[in-house]
């Protein structure tokens, strides 16, 4: 253990067995030592600061069918929505108008042309009401590398989508055959081919994956010179093939927030510049989860600014937190927290992954 910890605590870079390591790690006072380690990290390559996107979930109409997701084709049982153009503008520019600086659109997966010309106009709607000051990401699945190109040439210029399982023996179990881990990873390479800032994750925690997976998976990140992580811990949505492979899932959610805080500081000490999301799967497992993430070597987080009445038709899981609020209790809430937790949020400014510069120059 202090062999390991030696080489957490000098800087040294991790091999992929340090990573099993830690992933491993249980005993409460070990776990403090490497969040803090890891806050180490976070403080030297970004600062005590955190970048916040506000999130518009914008359509749970979904053409994909994962087994884990609550809003997959599947589900009969969801209600579908969608917001309309104005609607989507709106939660675009309520982030805006917060100082948050940046924003995501995100939702289930559409390729058709009408959807790929609303979120081209949308983008260049917004882009121009704000003089080019609110930054974009986008976080909407899989996509030509055209329809790519055509959304950063509108405004967008960062892109989440995540590989969820970086083995793609894994990736098979979590999806149906149609959905091919080949393609995922094309998309990736074509968005960093495109010139995203590009984000990547896995889902950290999901039945039949070993801690070797996950300290691939951050060896992954590391392969692709990924600029931005967005990983969670996997939450039961019950109407899911997946639900019945996890029986005990309430007697693990400690379990799982600790899973979610290894791996988020595992990837702070092995990736140090990149951009690390404190994401709302934590804060489903513990009302402060993401202020913990923050403290594990998260820098971002992702406050909803999607209307209340839209909010419980995108339950990727259930127990998603804030279904009831509106923006600005969300706002209000988080801007406590944070504070709490002893961290500064930087308003208006994009809040760009120091990484992707590096890696560009
Ligand atoms: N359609 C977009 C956005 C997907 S939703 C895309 O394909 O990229 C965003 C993320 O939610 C997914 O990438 C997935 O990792 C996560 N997610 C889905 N179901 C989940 C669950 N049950 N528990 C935790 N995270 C989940």
């Amino acid at each position: 253990m202090s062999l390991l910890f030696d080489t957490i605590e000098s800087g040294r870079d991790l091999a992929r067995q340090d990573l099993i390591d830690i992933l491993n790690l249980t005993d409460e006072n070990d776990l403090k030592r490497l969040f803090k380690a890891a806050y180490e990290i976070k403080l030297k390559y970004i600062g005590k600061r955190v970048s916040l996107r506000g999130i518009v979930e914008i359509s749970n109409k979904c053409r994909k069918d994962c087994f884990y997701c609550g809003i997959r084709r599947g589900n009969v049982k969801v209600e579908r929505f969608e917001l309309t153009r104005k609607q989507i503008v709106d939660g675009l520019l309520t982030a805006f108008n917060f100082n948050y600086g940046s924003a995501v659109m995100q939702g289930g997966e559409r390729t058709d042309e009408n959807f790929i010309e609303m979120i081209e106009s949308i983008l260049k709607e917004v882009k121009e009401r704000t003089d080019g000051r609110l930054g974009i990401t986008l976080s909407l699945g899989e996509q030509d590398e055209t329809v790519y190109r055509r959304w950063f040439e509108a405004g967008a210029h960062r892109y989440l989508l995540r590989i969820e399982a970086s083995n793609p023996e894994l990736y098979k179990k979590l999806h149906p055959a149609d959905h091919k881990y080949d393609r995922r990873l094309e998309c990736l390479r074509s968005l960093q081919r495109v010139g995203y800032q590009t984000g990547t994750g896995v889902l950290i925690g999901v039945p039949g994956q070993t801690v070797e997976d996950l300290a691939d998976d951050l060896m992954f990140f590391k392969k692709m010179d990924i600029d931005m992580i967005g990983m969670g811990p996997y939450l039961v949505h019950p109407d899911t093939p997946m639900a019945q492979e996890f029986p005990d899932f309430e007697h693990k959610r400690k379990d799982q927030l600790n899973l979610g805080l290894k791996m988020l500081a595992a990837a702070r000490l092995l990736l140090k510049d990149v951009n690390l999301a404190s994401t709302t799967a934590l804060q489903a497992l513990d009302p402060l989860g993401r202020e913990l993430g923050l403290l594990a070597g998260g820098n971002v987080i992702m406050p909803n600014v999607t209307a209340t009445e839209f909010r419980p038709g995108y339950q990727l899981y259930t127990g998603k937190p804030g279904l009831d609020e509106n923006s600005e209790q969300s706002r209000v809430a988080l801007e406590k927290t944070i504070a709490k937790a002893g961290e500064t949020i930087i308003y208006n400014e994009w809040g760009d992954s120091p990484h992707y510069f590096k890696r560009s120059s």
